[in-house]
């Protein structure tokens, strides 16, 4: 094994173990932000018993096999969520180090820290329909740096995805309370969508709402069937976090491969 790629498979190990890190502390964000608690105390401790959880209960992954998915003091079954979050984080560091490592060092990173908050919206919004406004500042202030060293669109591309983004989310929202007189987009839609046009830029973004749409669309007919009510109000983030994802990672192939196929 040469140099090189020894180096660039201990960056590939680093990126997992420090996603499966990170997807730990997600963790805490997505428990304790929606509850107004503070991100460093108390320590983390059973939601049921109070037992504060020590060093080795808290290992990413391997506490949760050893213990059985079970509290150590009072047994209480642990929610597979967490360790859902750690694996999904994991896989999301790991992503964006094998596309982005060797194109641009800054924008891997950027990919991963965005792909982080993707998470943290993912699962809040799920549980209580609400896009926190520090995730949206955060997702602009990597849109801001992506803008800059996007290796695929221009910074053009990125400012035009930002205010496009978040006009056109401003306007439908505004024309279904129009014309349905009631909310259909929530604001953090809106703002989400606004800051993902900035990190993802245009073209991105037209794809990332495109693959949002048809998803939800699909699940939210199956769900209305299957539940038989029509007027529930199903949170939309989740969807559209996971077309933000797919274009951010893979939207420069799949457009490039259409806009060929078009003979463009
Ligand atoms: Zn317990």
């Amino acid at each position: 094994m040469d140099v090189q790629s020894f180096y660039l498979g201990a960056a590939y190990l680093l990126a997992a173990v420090l996603g499966l890190c990170v997807g730990s502390f997600l963790n805490v964000v997505i428990y304790r932000v929606p509850a107004g608690m503070s991100l460093a105390t108390p320590s983390s401790h059973c939601p049921k018993c109070k037992y504060v959880l020590r060093w080795y209960d808290n290992i990413p992954v391997l506490s949760y096999l050893i213990l059985g998915g079970k509290c150590r003091s009072c047994h209480a079954k642990i929610s597979f969520r967490y360790t859902a979050v750690e694996i999904a984080n994991m896989l999301l560091w790991l992503l964006s180090a094998l596309l982005f490592w060797q194109v641009n060092i800054a924008y891997a990173v950027i990919c991963a820290l965005a792909s982080s908050v993707f998470v943290c919206v993912f699962f809040i919004d799920l549980e209580h329909k609400l896009v926190f406004d520090r995730f949206v500042l955060m997702l602009i202030a990597l849109g801001i740096a992506a803008a800059v060293v996007d290796p695929y669109y221009s910074a053009l591309s990125h400012i035009i995805g930002g205010v496009a983004g978040f006009a056109a989310f401003y306007l439908i929202a505004w024309l279904f309370e129009r014309i349905r007189h009631k909310d259909g987009l929530g604001g953090g839609d809106i703002k989400l969508t606004g800051a993902c046009g900035l990190l993802l830029g245009w073209q991105r973004l037209l794809f990332a709402v495109l693959c949002a749409a048809v998803v939800a669309s699909v699940v939210l007919i199956v769900l209305s069937r299957v539940k038989g009510e029509e007027d529930t109000e199903y949170p939309f983030a989740p969807f559209l976090t996971c077309g933000f994802a797919v274009a951010m990672f893979f939207g420069h192939r799949i457009i490039s491969a259409y806009l060929s196929l078009l003979g463009i």
